[in-house]
């Protein structure tokens, strides 16, 4: 396993869909470890391929729970969705920055587990706002994405100015 690099806004790894991954694919576990090893690394709840520069639909979540284990998922689909919640969520490739977003407060998703099984989970609460922040990962879709236009040109102007000015400072 490998911790890697988790790419940050804006490259362009994680912009754009993601396209389906085969669940039969041995190399997913190698790819899932190395997601695993790397969200723990970034003390993050969740992980989506693309950020670590994968253009697969892979993620995995674990929100700390003792009730609720780490779990990976390939080709993640959210196939039903109830109530609306607002709460705070921030993003490990956005860092320094926390958006309020309404999510779905219930959701059910199915996909493949590492073996390549079906799975089918019930989520809410922050679970379920993991995965939909996850998922929305594998469409290309940020939190600033999610949020008004005139907060993320306030962000885009904050941020871009911070990225100059640590890579003048840093003299990379
Ligand atoms: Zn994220």
């Amino acid at each position: 396993m490998s911790v890697l690099d988790v790419k940050k806004y804006p490259d362009n790894v994680l912009k754009g869909k993601s396209p389906a991954a085969d669940p039969a694919d041995p190399d997913l576990r190698r790819l899932i470890d190395d997601m695993i090893e790397t969200m723990y690394a970034s003390a993050g709840i969740g992980l989506a391929a693309p950020q670590i520069g994968v253009k697969k639909r892979v993620i995995v979540v674990d929100i700390g729970r003792e009730d609720q284990p780490l779990i990976a998922v390939v080709n993640p689909e959210i196939v039903l969705a109830e109530g609306l919640v607002e709460s705070e969520e921030g993003c490990l490739s956005v860092p320094e920055y926390i958006a309020h977003l309404k999510r779905a407060e219930r959701i059910v998703v199915r996909g493949f587990d590492r073996d390549g099984k079906p799975v089918e989970i019930e989520a809410e609460g922050l679970l379920a706002r993991a995965f939909q922040h996850e998922i929305d990962h594998l469409d290309g879709v940020l939190i600033i994405d999610r949020i008004s236009a005139i907060k993320r040109e306030f962000f885009n102007k904050r941020y871009l100015k911070a990225l100059r000015e640590s890579n003048v400072g840093s003299g990379q």
